[in-house]
């Protein structure tokens, strides 16, 4: 039988709780689809710190270059606050996704039918379903290029610097081609190539890698200004949207307010192996911590996530896709509450989707 080790980082506030659904959850699905999954925890964020001090231990970051994929929580609360920038929980996170190599942000904006209402757009403009995917580049670009402060013309002046190589272009228009292919067969790549030379390169580079290995996947390009305007507009026009590290963080956020629920959204980050690490999109919620009613449905997605890209586990990831999709009918936790509906806690909800795997 084969054996997935997975490393659970459970972090803080809602954390563990959320985690320990999902787990549940993953477990239901080895047990019905034939797999075993070892388990081993580490510490990450306000947790880490305070049993060693730092936010991101050694140990961590070797239990997650181990695994064959890592789970995590949320980190961060206001206990940690005050602490100086680089050794916030908050440091913890970009310093593990650096330690891996994760270089592709995957964040689905999807619209599970009886969360309709909970959209801010119209039903008209959302019609039939809205299923997009948004990969982000997660480790070059304006977050990561030279920055620092001069004098211009006798004033105070600060420069960020956009910088891209080609490699760092491919490999995420890779990832991207490679997911099209998994799903509708579509990208389209978000640029601002009418400006910004990284954004010509960036253009250049996404048509000759499609032209050379991704033939069959149909091209579009948007300049990100009319892609922010397109979302709210015609969502449905998009299957996989490809972009740099600043538009996607900013396109991703806007892309997951439609879906209406922080508590339904799941995420991956990958690298160049078949290991990834996989968060809800949320955070540590440290204000229902420990009370129960924390919505535990994204990391449960997050594990789907993990069984469709990481695993090879594709069959596992669709039932709990339906199951989640099925319980929404008739039991809800406190964020997404409606008239009508049964109201249920953290750990009942993942019992709920257990029973319907
Ligand atoms: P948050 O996402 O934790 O919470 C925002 C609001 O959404 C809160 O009212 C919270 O109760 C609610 N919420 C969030 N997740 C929920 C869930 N699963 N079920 C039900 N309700 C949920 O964002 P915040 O309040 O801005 O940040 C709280 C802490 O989390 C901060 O320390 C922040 O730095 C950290 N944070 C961590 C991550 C991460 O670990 N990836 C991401 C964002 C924020």
């Amino acid at each position: 039988m084969k054996e997935y080790k997975i490393t659970l980082l459970k972090g803080d506030g809602i954390g563990p709780e959320i985690v320990d659904q999902a787990v549940k959850v993953l477990n239901k699905t080895a047990e019905k689809f034939g797999f075993a999954v070892s388990y081993d925890e580490a510490l990450l964020g306000g947790c880490a710190i305070d049993a060693t001090g730092m936010p991101l231990p050694q140990e961590t970051i070797d239990k997650c270059k181990a695994a064959d994929s890592t789970l995590l929580g949320a980190v961060g609360g206001p206990k940690w606050d005050n602490l100086p920038g680089n050794q916030r929980p908050e440091a913890g996170l970009l310093g593990i996704r650096g330690a891996l190599g994760l270089f592709a942000n995957l964040r689905p904006a999807v619209i599970f039918e009886p969360l309709r209402a909970a959209s801010p757009l119209k039903d008209e403009i959302i019609g039939g379903a809205m299923d997009i995917m948004i990969v982000r580049e997660l480790t070059g670009g304006i977050y990561f290029g030279e920055r620092g402060r001069k004098e211009v013309n006798g004033h105070p002046a600060a420069f960020d610097t956009e910088m891209y190589t080609v490699p760092e272009i491919e490999r995420i228009a890779r990832v991207a081609f490679d997911l099209a292919r998994k799903r509708s067969n579509r990208v389209c790549s978000v640029d601002k190539a009418n400006v910004l030379e990284s954004s010509r390169l960036w253009r250049e580079t996404v048509t000759r890698v499609h032209k050379e290995e991704y033939p069959d996947v149909e091209l579009t390009y948007m300049y990100v200004d009319n892609c922010a305007m397109q979302l709210v507009r015609n969502p449905k026009q998009f299957d996989v949207i490809v972009t740099s590290n600043i538009f996607g963080d900013i396109l991703s956020d806007e892309a997951s307010m439609i879906s209406g629920s922080i508590g339904m959204l799941a995420s991956a980050s990958l690298g160049s192996g078949k290991s990834g690490l996989y968060e809800p999109v949320h955070g540590s919620a440290p204000d229902i911590a420990g009370t129960d009613t924390a919505n535990p449905l994204a990391t449960i997605l997050s594990v789907a996530m993990m069984l469709k890209y990481s695993l090879g586990e594709p069959d596992a990831a669709k039932a709990i896709e339906d199951a989640v999709a099925k319980v929404l009918e008739i039991a809800r936790t406190a964020d997404i509450a409606a008239d009508g509906m049964k109201k249920v806690g953290c750990r009942e909800m993942g019992d709920l989707v257990c029973g319907l795997i």
